[in-house]
């Protein structure tokens, strides 16, 4: 039995291992904090640099 089944070697860096939306820089989460403010009533919510894929996540943080 030939086993050539070739383990997927494709390693996407651009694949975070988070299932949240991620955004590349700061500013680019700040603006879609902006945005989610003008379209819709939320929580307040800020950005943060996500220690698990390096690239900023939105948490709605609720006011300490
Ligand atoms: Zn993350």
């Amino acid at each position: 039995m030939t086993c050539k089944y070739t383990k997927s070697k494709k390693i996407e860096p651009l694949k975070p291992s988070c299932k949240k939306p991620t955004y590349n820089s700061l500013e680019e989460a700040q603006e879609m904090v902006r945005y989610v403010y003008a379209t819709r009533v939320t929580r307040q919510i800020r950005p943060y640099k996500c220690p698990i894929c390096g690239l900023w996540h939105l948490t709605s943080s609720k006011s300490k």
